[in-house]
């Protein structure tokens, strides 16, 4: 719980300067930002008044790239170079792509790099594409708020993979934004309704929008939501609705099946006006003009176009059951349905997901904009604009926690992000033989490099029996309880020799600090990786010679003639050189020209103490 500070009488507390920070709904149809102010979570409009910002971006030659409604109305006549549904591009492989039936561009790129789409004003990656929606939104948040944005919470369905929320975070920093952390589509929805702060229960995310529909089961916990289980359809939403009543009024109009491309677009067009009119109205006018440019008239009513989309409405459901089977769940365990996506507005979607879940659905905020509302509300959090919320953050790990391992690095055992209490256990070995003692060093960042990481804790485990180096077998486990208090322990496992220490990893580390250390990995993630390679290669070095050294003392003589002996010394002396040096290649190649050098001698040498350890001994010993 986290306290709530009062400041003495006749002291108001310093008024702080509010950071400028934005929730993003990056949506496959349509993408909206939003902002908290005053307490209040809006949306932002554009000049004209708009909200959704459709996520459409067409690629001219010789042209920036155009964003928004008027890429929109070009798509239909303009397919190859506008880009629709970008979001179902995100994260997959040229292989992926050229199975979906959403994703028909032409694309250039081997197999194995990231696909890029071919359009008439260059060739594109997903990556991009989004990244030029996210900065129309990171412009009109900047004119609308007035100054720079501190940082983004960008939303993505529950179920996006490492790749899709990489792309995501990648397109973010292409933007310019600064991710203060990706948020599930259904939990941002969860929190816009405050259920965050109820009492824990679970809840029922119900999510159709223009062509997909999802349905995720959260179990809140102690204030962290839990993901228990996602269904859907990929290819189900408010298009197909669009479509039914679109094949509706060709029947009334008498209009064929070879109806033209400008044809098509005017139906769907008009279908999906009358779809949106009669979310409000009972009965409403439709009206087309033909190829002939002769005009049909007519009206629908809402219980016409109720049997119209009846079967897609209904499709819904089975996906609804299975996601309650998943999480091993029945309807009555639900204690609230939240509705999200522009077609929850279509009035017998309602009906049905309320006759379903036995239970009338939370509504009361725009479903196509819940999910950026939800967004803004943790991005506001997470800016630190409310430092009395700042304990939300507590229920996650927000910084990974690992260990030093050889050269200066850091290998992570609890990843950032991570729900707590949680417990981690991961095995170590020694670096030499006859090692007796190991020093445990416990980091907390996200770099690479215990340099660039903050350092929480050291301790010993002593009196490791002696063995070769590699054969000990060291589990360290990382124990994080709900109070967030971190306890490292190790365990020699074959001698159960045992140490361990209690740390506390988030004490000291200020928010600001978190926030510039994720700022520092996101700036330095490509540099790190390089550094991270460049010291491998050199530990793999130094153990190389490291090793070979203490063999060519203890037997060198013994199965060497000098001219092996002279070039082994003069490959090991060019690795010598290349190691200080920061060509990991050079480095790699030194090692291999020395490990074939020597190839023979540590075959004579493995002979050699195999015989040695034989002699003497009867063969059963050497069964166990
Ligand atoms: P996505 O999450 O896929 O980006 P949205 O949540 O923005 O999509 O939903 C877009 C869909 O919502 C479209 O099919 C649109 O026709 C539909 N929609 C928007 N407003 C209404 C309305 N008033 N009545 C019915 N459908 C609506
Ligand atoms: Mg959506």
């Amino acid at each position: 719980m986290a306290l709530l500070h009062i400041s003495e009488p006749g002291q108001t507390s310093v008024p702080h300067q509010r950071r400028l920070a934005v929730g993003i709904d990056l949506g496959t149809t349509n993408s909206l930002v939003a902002t908290v102010r005053s307490g209040l979570a809006e949306t932002l409009a554009d000049e004209a008044g708009e909200h959704l910002l459709p996520s459409v971006v067409r690629y001219r030659k010789g042209q920036g790239p155009q964003v928004g409604q008027s890429a929109k109305e070009a798509a239909p006549t303009d397919p190859m170079n506008t880009i629709v549904s970008v979001k179902r591009l995100m994260g997959r492989d040229l292989q992926e792509l050229r199975k979906n039936e959403f994703a028909a561009y032409e694309y250039a790129g081997e197999e194995s790099s990231v696909p890029r789409i071919c359009t008439e004003g260059g060739d594109v990656s997903a990556v991009e594409v989004s990244a030029e929606i996210l900065k129309v939104l990171r412009d009109r948040a900047e004119a609308s708020l007035g100054g720079e944005l501190t940082g983004a919470v960008i939303t993505v369905p529950a179920y996006f993979d490492d790749a899709q929320r990489q792309a995501t975070k990648d397109a973010a920093r292409l933007a310019g934004l600064h991710v203060l952390r990706l948020l599930n589509e259904p939990t941002a929805a969860a929190v816009a309704y405050g259920l965050d702060k109820k009492s824990d229960g679970v809840i029922a995310i119900y999510d159709l929008g223009g062509g997909t529909f999802d349905i995720s089961v959260l179990r809140l916990k102690k204030g962290v939501f839990e993901v228990m289980a996602t269904a859907g359809d990929s290819a189900l939403g408010g298009d197909d609705m669009d479509r039914a009543i679109a094949r509706w009024i060709m029947a009334q109009a008498g209009i064929q099946d070879d109806a033209d491309h400008a044809q098509l677009r005017r139906l769907l067009h008009e279908a999906r006006r009358v779809k949106e009119m009669l979310t409000d109205a009972d009965e409403t006018s439709v009206e087309i003009t033909r190829m002939d440019n002769t005009v049909w008239r007519g009206s629908l009513t809402r219980m016409q176009m109720n049997e119209l989309i009846n079967s897609l409405v209904k499709k819904t459901i089975n996906p609804c059951r299975r996601a309650l089977r998943d999480a091993g769940l029945s309807i009555d365990d639900i204690s609230e349905v939240v509705m999200v996506g522009g077609s929850t507005r279509v009035p017998m979607v309602r009906e049905k997901v309320e006759a379903f879940f036995n239970k009338p659905p939370l509504v009361d905020i725009d479903p196509d904009k819940v999910v950026a509302v939800g967004a803004a509300f943790q991005a506001d959090i997470l800016a630190g604009n409310k430092p009395d919320e700042a304990m939300l953050l507590l229920d996650v790990i927000p910084l990974s926690l690992g260990l030093e391992t050889m050269g200066g690095l850091v290998e992570k055992v609890i990843n950032r992000n991570t729900t707590i209490p949680v417990a981690r256990a991961q095995d170590f070995t020694t670096y030499k033989d006859g090692q007796t003692a190991m020093s445990i060093h416990v980091l907390q960042g996200e770099r690479e490099m215990v340099q660039d990481c903050r350092s929480l804790a050291r301790f010993s485990l002593r009196d490791i029996p002696p063995m070769v180096a590699g054969a000990a077998r060291i589990r360290v486990t990382f124990q994080v309880d709900a109070d967030g208090l971190l306890s490292v322990a190790a365990e020699e496992q074959s001698s159960g020799v045992q140490s361990s220490i209690e740390v506390k990893p988030t004490y000291g580390l200020e928010d600001s600090e978190v926030e510039q250390m994720l700022r520092d990995s996101m700036d330095h993630a490509s540099e790190d990786m390089v550094a991270r390679m460049l010291r491998e290669q050199q530990v793999e070095a130094d153990r190389a010679m490291e090793a070979l050294t203490a063999a060519l003392q203890k037997d060198g003589e013994k199965y060497l003639d000098d001219e092996e002996r002279a070039g082994i010394d003069q490959q090991m002396d060019s690795l010598q050189t290349v190691r200080q040096q920061d060509d990991i290649e050079a480095i790699k190649l030194a090692i291999a020209r020395l490990e074939k050098t020597c190839a023979g001698y540590v075959e004579r040498r493995m002979n050699g103490s195999i015989q040695d350890a034989m002699s003497g001994h009867k063969i059963e010993e050497f069964e166990s």
